[in-house]
């Protein structure tokens, strides 16, 4: 095949610049347009320079739904598409598949006890995840903690998984909308990652690409976010169902509180422990109240009624289904996690209630620590994060345990502990932290 150079003008069907300006000056791009400036940066022809303004006038001016939705088209367009339908249940029939993405949040494992838990009840679940980049965690980097888990799989080996296993958590390939990688990689380095459009159609792209039949969206709101306010954070809810909804994918999206984080953990290994816990039936209150909320709305979305996934992970079947999908990658479900080599501990400054816990701060302190990646050719620790030993709404005494903060490198402590310099609120006993895990549903 020739390959078109950015010298080849002539055979172009628009100009960079055009385009730009159509954005700059509050304009809506016709479908051509779209179709062109994907494909053609996607080909190098529209050079970064030129994609980083688009991105910002896109950013600046907005799109309407119907320039999004041929956006999303024309990155899915980019690259392959998978497909299941040859997946079967036990009487022939089809399997049917359903799939989760959260938009990213601090101690945000619930992919770990969620695909297991909703597979037990015959759906498949093919979780196509990535990797963490600045404060938040990536689920791929949490699973990578386990002596031997792989992340790579085939589209083979993801078919035969999910028919045997019923889950599947794998990296997605690089020949899912490749576009976005391209484009997410350039947003990253030009301030234009939240521009809702942008963000709407980066993930929708990847998810229908990934040909799942059903999808539930996790829209994550607070100070740990992408979206800090709920007015954003619904907009982008209802640009994705929509989204979803007209490519044929039975989709939800459910606005839930990211103001503190998930759990008591934020790290890798010990996010994979507390994930081992919700799955034994135990764990923290919050970790499995989304867990079970998030199965019921993906197995309701795939049309199986009557599941009881809270019984599912008390009763043990959940975690035989992890048990099997970790073993299936390589991995050892019994094996000891890494253990970080050094520890520090916060003190409680005051008595009272715990009304606060900032997730962006305890986020941005285990990504200091080690647990999260700079750049994305970094490692991570798998041992470092914040272990915290009270969530908002605790009563405290001055002088108490209230994180245990984990890493390899110790001269990393003192930045951990600038970034949780106004992460506590403490205010006195009586008082009630302003907090609901689930704040709407959005369908
Ligand atoms: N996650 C994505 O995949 N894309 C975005 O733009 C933001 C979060």
């Amino acid at each position: 095949m020739t390959e078109t150079r950015a010298t080849d003008k002539i055979a172009e069907a628009f100009d960079a610049v055009d385009i730009i300006r159509v954005k700059r000056d509050k304009g809506t791009l016709s479908p051509e347009q779209i179709d062109w400036t994907i494909d053609a940066y996607t080909r190098g022809v529209i050079a970064d320079e030129q994609m980083a303004a688009l991105n910002m006038a896109i950013l600046l001016n907005g799109m309407d739904r119907t320039e999004i939705a041929r956006w999303t088209a024309a990155m899915i367009a980019s690259g392959e598409r998978m497909d299941f339908s040859s997946l079967r249940r036990p009487d022939g029939g089809l399997k049917y598949t359903s799939d989760k993405h959260s938009t990213g949040g601090v101690g945000d494992k619930i992919t770990l006890p969620l695909a297991p838990l909703v597979a037990v009840f015959g759906v498949a679940v093919p979780q196509l995840s990535g990797r963490g980049l600045g404060h938040t965690g990536g689920t791929l980097d949490k699973l990578e903690s386990i002596p031997g888990w792989r992340a790579s799989l085939s589209n083979d080996e993801i078919l035969a998984q999910l028919q045997d296993v019923g889950a599947v958590i794998c990296a997605a390939g690089a020949g899912l909308a490749p576009a976005d990688k391209k484009l997410y990689a350039l947003r990253d380095v030009t301030g234009t990652v939240e521009a809702i459009p942008l963000i709407a159609s980066s993930i929708m792209s990847k998810k229908i690409a990934e040909g799942t039949g059903s999808l539930v969206l996790d829209v994550k709101v607070g100070s740990g976010a992408f979206m800090k306010d709920e007015a954003k954070a619904r907009e982008l809810a209802e640009t994705m169902v929509a989204l979803g909804q007209d490519a044929g994918v039975n989709t939800v999206a459910l606005l839930t509180n990211m103001g503190t984080p998930l759990g008591l953990t934020a790290g890798n290994a010990i996010e994979v422990e507390e994930s081992v816990e919700v799955l034994a039936g135990g764990g923290p209150a919050d970790v499995v109240e989304l867990t079970v909320r998030l199965a019921e709305e993906m197995l309701a979305c795939a049309g199986v009624r009557d599941a009881d996934p809270a019984a599912a992970l008390k009763d043990g079947r959940a975690m035989d289904v992890w048990n099997r999908m970790i073993r299936a990658q390589g991995g050892d479900p019994a094996a000891k996690l890494p253990v970080a080599r050094e520890s520090e501990v916060v003190y409680a400054p005051a008595d009272g209630v715990l009304v606060e816990l900032d997730a962006l701060s305890v986020g941005v302190a285990a990504w200091r620590l080690g647990a999260g990646r700079a750049r994305k050719e970094d490692a991570v620790q798998a041992g470092a994060g914040v272990r915290m030993h009270a969530k908002p709404g605790a009563v405290v005494r001055a002088g108490e345990p209230l994180m245990t903060l984990l890493t390899d490198t110790p001269e990393r402590f003192d930045r951990a502990k600038e970034a949780l310099e106004h992460a506590v609120v403490i205010a006195p006993e009586g008082s009630r932290p302003a907090q609901q895990l689930i704040i709407d549903r959005i369908a």
